[in-house]
């Protein structure tokens, strides 16, 4: 089947039984390819939603500028449609951030503003300075992937209905992080319109306030993680309203051993958010019936970390394991 341009070649990711994991768990775990998008992660589909979505309401108009404050996929993802469609793109990232995301984005041609990692409340924040340049520059559009619903809506329009379809409707449950929120919101709502019994379920990372949202309906983070494009500390428009039934979480020790885990086990090398989500899939398997099904998303390659979590060096600096049973990864679960 030809597609056309990059735009036409999002989406429609393979559905990856993962083999090993759930030969061991006796329960199948499935995980949603997103890494294998074009421009290689899960915020492709909410970069051409975004964009198709202003393009129609004429907000952003030939020639113009999309501006965005990213932790790094969003503005990859924003930085090649632009590119497609003949757009100049401003991305704000904070320097906490991989340097294999901020390079990609400066090769990529986008105008790239590395700023301090700093708290929400600061309004130097990215997403503040990402405002305030869209709102200062003539023709820019901001994408504001954050509040902007057709981000979630770009998820219930593709990426739930293709896990639907690939599983023939067999699922028990799905499992995964947010970031903006805007892939679970979605993928929740267009898996709970087919089948109000598939279980949906928040996997948090620690210093996040969603686990707590969702669980006890109080926004309050505890701990801290430094896994990239996951866990918020506020209510976000397209996590808002989400049909998540629950919440667990996980720490970055645990995803971390899970993504080297994946790469040795499985030939899936993808980043910690992935190992993340695959973590809280197999802790949710392993509560459920043997032979039960179990989705989640694979959101993007691990070539994004080989400073980080693909580096022995950082390991050693954070104490974190790789090499660890699928047992030892599962049982150090925080309470
Ligand atoms: N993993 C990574 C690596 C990401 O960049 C993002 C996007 N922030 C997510 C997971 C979470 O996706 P979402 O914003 O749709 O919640």
């Amino acid at each position: 089947m030809v597609v056309t341009g990059f735009s036409g070649a999002i989406g429609n990711t393979p559905l990856i039984e993962l083999r090993e994991l759930s030969r061991q768990l006796g329960r199948r775990v499935l995980g949603k390819a997103e890494f294998l998008n074009p421009g290689g992660s899960v915020k492709d589909r909410a970069a051409r939603g975004i964009v198709d979505d202003a393009e129609a309401r004429a907000v952003l108009q030939p020639g113009g500028t999309i501006v965005e404050g990213t932790a790094g996929n969003t503005g990859i993802a924003l930085a090649l449609v632009a590119n497609e469609r003949g757009y100049d793109s401003v991305i704000v990232v904070p320097d906490d951030q991989s340097r294999e995301k901020i390079e990609l984005l400066r090769a990529y041609g986008a105008d790239v503003r590395v700023v301090p990692a700093v708290a929400f409340t600061n309004p130097e924040n990215y997403y503040h300075v990402a405002r305030r340049i869209a709102e200062e520059l003539p023709g820019a559009f901001w994408a504001n992937q954050f509040e902007n619903t057709a981000n979630r809506r770009a998820h219930e329009a593709t990426t739930g209905p293709e896990i639907w379809q690939q599983c023939d409707g067999r699922i028990d449950a799905f499992v995964a992080a947010a970031g903006t929120g805007g892939t679970i919101a979605g993928v929740a709502a267009a898996l709970k319109a087919r089948n109000g019994e598939v279980l949906t379920v928040l996997c948090d990372p620690m210093g996040s306030a969603l686990y707590n949202y969702v669980n006890y309906g109080e926004l309050k983070p505890e701990g801290d993680s430094d896994l990239e494009g996951i866990g918020i500390k506020r209510l976000t428009a397209n996590f808002e309203g989400a049909p998540v039934d629950r919440a667990i979480r996980a720490t970055d020790a645990q995803a971390t051993a899970m993504a080297h885990w994946l790469l040795e086990h499985e030939g899936i090398f993808v980043g910690g958010s992935s190992g993340l989500n695959v973590v809280g899939a197999a802790t949710v398997a392993r509560e459920l019936p043997a032979g039960s099904t179990v989705v989640t998303i694979l959101c993007d390659g691990g070539g994004r970390y080989l400073s980080r979590t693909f580096n022995d060096a950082w390991l050693r600096e954070n104490n974190f394991a790789k090499g660890q049973r699928l047992a030892k990864i599962l049982e150090s679960a925080p309470h």
